[in-house]
């Protein structure tokens, strides 16, 4: 396996991200690093530069059912199986703490693998990691049957709450890290082993995470990680031996990971694309509706599942709207992630520049206005970067109206009562998020019932908390993660008869 010499990574990194990024990035299966079984590996790219920062191996079919081998006998054999579930917890929280005591080095890993600002990466993505395993590290003492009162007499009926079994978690390229301990938290807590397959884009902080958890004491196999492709995840979604599949990405790919599980019986959980309305009322805080408007639809630069890409204003307050949002547009500092002055950072690949920039020629055919962006930048740096772009449309029928971008693409459009905007808002096959700026309690309180969405968020943008439910009505998924409904998703119901 070929890996690139340590003197041209980018100087800002520090010396464990440098030292971690120049090693060998083979499969973690059980305690072992094997290569794949063919030998193939991938590179993967700084989207700041366009520069292949390392090969990684990727698996096949063959390495996913090692892979099996490796959870089924830690789920079904040995010491994860019959830790009780104070070890879990302190598994747990040890690698919860491995994740913060390590976080300059995975915040630059995860700068460097997918272009997001290193700030971000560190205050979002690394503590965000954390802090999902510390909350679900709470769970396993807490998973409790009941006792139930059944009719037949001398019976003692209960139930008893035990593991799905061995998952495959398949994850996108947006929240690396993130991704990886939003599905890792609730199927170790559970009780579950685990093959995390993350996306070929980012591969890297997956691979660390799983060192991090042998190193902290998880029995091997409970978290193997194997890197690939859209072949590896198919192998995984296939494999007789998986019991559940969790999946975060398009609707798509969604769409045919759901139908195959139906067919094999299997558990899943699918959390999808978005095209979210973010509604300012006429009574809204203006400033704090733009600041949270731009954020909402900007952040990550706009590859983000709950972005607020549809943005409705009040015709009489659109064009103060507009001007104020195009300003701050036009005023972003767009650069490498681990340029510290970098508000936004290039976009993952050039598959996803060219799809988002794609769009904008879209709404520029179908005759949406321009009001800023529409542009790549910074070409002279090899990087993926488009300037942060809003369209003004009077249609909501136009392509960037109605799918998804995932990229920093705001299409906006005035609209003149209550009735009419949370009609347009739901004309969507997604229904991840919504948005309600307004002074008004009444009408916060209508909008967010009339919202068909899995979030609605009033005053605010896309926050997150482990312990609050996130997953999608309608195309944006199924099932939830986050908090009791996260981890039920994780655990069977057995009743247990016994005639006294
Ligand atoms: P994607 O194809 O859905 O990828 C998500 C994950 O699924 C990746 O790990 C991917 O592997 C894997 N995968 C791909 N095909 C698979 C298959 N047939 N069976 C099992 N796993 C499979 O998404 P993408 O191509 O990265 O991005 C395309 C679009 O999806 C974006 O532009 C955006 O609209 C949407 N997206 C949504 C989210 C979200 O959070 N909802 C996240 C990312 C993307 P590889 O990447 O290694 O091929
Ligand atoms: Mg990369």
């Amino acid at each position: 396996m070929t890996t690139i010499s340590p003197d041209t990574l980018p100087d800002a990194l520090g010396a464990p991200a440098r030292e971690f990024i120049s090693g060998t990035h083979r499969l973690l299966i059980g305690a072992e690093r094997p290569e794949a079984a063919d030998g193939r590996t991938f590179a993967t790219v700084d989207p700041a530069t366009g520069r292949e920062i390392a090969q990684v191996s990727q698996g096949g079919a063959e390495d996913v059912t090692r892979a099996v081998v490796a959870a089924r006998t830690a789920f079904a054999e040995g010491p994860w199986s019959s830790l009780p579930a104070s070890g879990r917890e302190q598994l747990m929280l040890a690698l919860a703490q491995a994740i913060e005591d390590h976080d300059q080095e995975l915040a630059e890993i995860e700068s460097l693998d997918n272009g997001k600002p290193v700030g971000l990466a560190k205050y979002v993505d690394v503590r965000g990691a954390a802090a999902h395993l510390r909350y679900f590290a709470g769970w396993p003492t807490k998973i409790e049957g009941g006792v139930l009162p059944v009719s037949a007499p001398n019976m003692l009926c209960y139930t008893r709450r035990e593991a799905v079994g061995v998952c495959g978690q398949i994850i996108p390229w947006n929240f690396p890290l993130l991704m990886a301990c939003w599905k890792i938290g609730p199927a170790l807590a559970a009780g579950c082993t685990t093959i995390l397959k993350p996306a070929e884009q980012t591969p890297l902080s997956a691979l660390r995470l799983g060192e991090l958890a042998l190193e902290v004491g998880f029995p091997p196999g409970v978290l193997n990680v194997l890197t690939g492709d859209g072949e590896t995840g198919a192998a995984l979604v296939d494999d007789p031996g998986i019991d559940k599949i969790a999946f975060t990405g398009s609707t798509a790919v969604g769409r045919e990971i759901g139908a195959k599980a139906g067919r094999a019986l299997k558990r899943v959980t699918l959390e999808l694309g978005g095209k979210s309305p973010n509604v300012i009322l006429p009574d809204a805080d203006l400033d704090a509706a733009i600041k949270g408007s731009y954020q909402a639809i900007y952040f990550n630069s706009g590859q983000a599942c709950n972005a607020g890409s549809r943005l409705f204003v009040p015709a009489e307050r659109f064009d103060e709207v507009m001007g104020a949002l195009a300003e701050q547009a036009d005023a972003a500092r767009l650069g490498p992630g681990l340029d510290p002055q970098t508000q936004l950072g290039p976009l993952v690949s050039a598959e996803q520049r060219d799809r988002v920039m794609s769009y904008i020629d879209s709404g520029r055919e179908q005759g949406a206005e321009l009001l800023a962006g529409g542009e790549t930048a910074l070409s002279d740096s090899g990087g993926y970067f488009v300037s942060p772009t809003l369209f003004s449309v009077t249609s909501d029928e136009l392509r960037i109206a109605r799918e998804e971008i995932f990229g920093p693409v705001l299409v906006a459009s005035p609209y003149d009562t209550l009735e009419e905007v949370a009609r347009r808002a739901n004309e969507s096959e997604y229904g991840l998020a919504a948005g309600v700026w307004t002074r008004d309690l009444s009408s916060a309180h209508r909008l967010a019932s009339m919202l068909r969405a899995g979030s609605v968020y009033v005053n605010t943008w896309g926050l997150v908390d482990p312990s609050a439910p996130f997953g999608g009505f309608k195309a944006s998924g199924i099932g939830r993660e986050h908090g009791h409904d996260g981890l039920d998703a994780y655990l069977e119901t057995k009743t247990v008869w016994t005639a006294l």
